[in-house]
């Protein structure tokens, strides 16, 4: 039974729907990537299928616009697969039950992948249509985005002669996206050593934070768990001794985290300094994230007398200068735009482990040299603490282009469609089209989509609306010559 059936763009909601079936979750697009396949040779289109399941589908000129350049249509073929905690659909083995409200799309207690099977929807209608005029289409469909850009990374786009590229993996209608930062994961370890202490275990758990992703919310203000938590036992460090036996907190590198936990082994005679201490602490929480993050709590727990591994003194300082002295969340501002965040770094997870301290840290920047400059203070600063580093996920910025024809084109059919001028952006988070563009010199790129709402989360929607006003700005785009 057809959940879409009678909304309009009929042809790419009924392509919708189809991929919605297919289940696609990162690693697991074969399925989705084959039916494309099967898609373009049911129509006698050329295509390229690589191992990863990376799709290419060319569909030549229609006639009258032989001589415009191509134009490469480009979305990724996985999604996120988050469900809420009753859901019983299996997302490695079923579609989704879609289910339309009003103007939204959603799917029922899990993601939807409007983010990105819309893109491919609609690249599908465009490669389907026969009554569209357009230069060589290039749709370029690319496997797991959500995971590290890894389908981009890999994809030989030698078959492409386009040098300008629609990448379809934006939120928001009406804003163009025309460049991205770069970034790099580190993952620190710093040896420790323990030694057997006995006293009072106190457990301690750092929450209410509100987290966000680690490059489109870094600029929010927000605390991070793991670097306030060793703030705090620092400050405790400075009045009374202790021993550490665990710490822990964050879930992923690209996520702040929003709560951290550690366990220590500390004297009777220490506990109202702990006390006094946390209620300190708590008020320069306060007074520093009252407006950006107000929730923020330190929850103290005394569990009896106790005897662990706690760490070494010299290994405790070492794990504290880590958490303290580790550069944290907003490097610097961009010059040339305002309000984009141009270098930043984020502790994503800490964890104490029986020998050693590991961190795993995402930087980001807008500028390859402000990169290269951040990975360098992390190595230089982990070497110091006798650790190592291993930095892994490398991908490349795509620079904001003085000039560009798309952007162009894109921003003049805007305002003859909706009578105002579209917002043109550059973002803080990593896009394919950093590494494409990095594949293709001097290629040509913008980033568009319709409106989603709350991507990667059970309650994902898509604008039925939306996704109408932008197939015809895509089709208006299409036949721009
Ligand atoms: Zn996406």
């Amino acid at each position: 039974m057809k959940v879409l059936q009678g909304l309009e763009p009929q042809n790419v909601f009924d392509f919708f729907e189809q991929i919605c079936a297919i289940p696609h979750t990162s690693r697991r697009e074969k399925k989705l990537s084959d039916f494309c396949v099967a898609f373009a040779k049911e129509r006698g289109l050329a295509h390229t299928q690589d191992e990863m399941g990376n799709v290419i589908i060319v569909k030549e000129a229609t006639p009258g616009y032989e001589d415009v350049e191509p134009l490469v249509i480009q979305g990724h073929l996985d999604m996120v697969g988050d469900k809420t905690a009753e859901c019983k659909i299996d997302l490695e083995k079923d579609g989704l039950q879609l289910r339309v409200d009003g103007d939204y799309i959603s799917a029922d207690c899990t993601t939807l992948g409007g983010d990105d099977g819309i893109a491919i929807a609609y690249a599908l209608a465009i490669l389907d249509a026969n009554d569209l005029p357009h230069p060589r289409i290039e749709a370029v469909m690319t496997v797991s985005e959500e995971i590290g850009l890894l389908g981009a990374t890999a994809i030989d786009l030698s078959i492409c002669k386009g040098r300008r590229l629609l990448n379809i993996d934006s939120e928001v209608e009406g804003v163009l996206t025309t460049g991205c930062a770069g970034g790099r994961s580190a993952y620190c370890r710093i040896p420790v050593k323990r030694v057997k202490r006995q006293g009072i275990c106190v457990q301690l758990s750092l929450e209410g934070l509100l987290g966000g992703h680690s490059g489109t919310e870094i600029d929010k203000g927000r605390a991070n768990a793991c670097v306030e938590l060793g703030r705090f036992l620092r400050m405790l460090r400075e009045k009374a001794e202790y021993g550490m036996a665990e710490f822990s907190g964050g879930v992923k590198d690209n996520v702040i985290p929003k709560s951290a936990c550690a366990k220590l082994v500390i004297g009777q005679e220490a506990m109202g300094i702990l006390k006094e201490t946390a209620a300190e602490f708590e008020k320069q929480m306060k007074a520093e994230y009252g407006t950006a993050d107000p929730d923020i709590c330190l929850i103290v727990k005394e569990q009896g007398q106790c005897e662990l591994q706690v760490l070494e003194e010299d290994s405790l300082d070492l794990v504290l200068d880590a958490l303290n002295l580790m550069p944290n969340g907003v490097q610097s501002m961009s010059a040339d735009l305002p309000s984009l965040v141009e270098t930043s770094i984020n502790m994503g997870t800490a964890e104490l482990k029986a020998e050693e301290l590991s961190l795993n840290e995402s930087i980001r920047s807008s500028v390859t040299s402000a990169k290269e400059q951040m990975a360098r203070k992390v190595r230089r600063l982990i070497d110091r603490l006798g650790g190592s580093v291993e930095f892994s996920g490398d991908y490349p910025a795509w620079p904001y282009a003085k000039d560009s024809k798309l952007r162009e084109i894109c921003v003049e059919l805007f305002e003859k469609q909706y009578g105002r001028r579209p917002e043109v952006t550059v973002i803080h988070a990593g896009l394919e089209c950093g590494i494409l563009s990095d594949k293709i010199p001097g290629l040509d790129c913008v980033s568009l989509g319709p409106d989603l709402l709350d991507i990667h989360t059970p309650q994902e929607r898509m604008s039925i609306s939306s996704v109408a006003r932008t197939w015809e700005y895509l089709k208006a785009i299409l036949a721009y010559k």
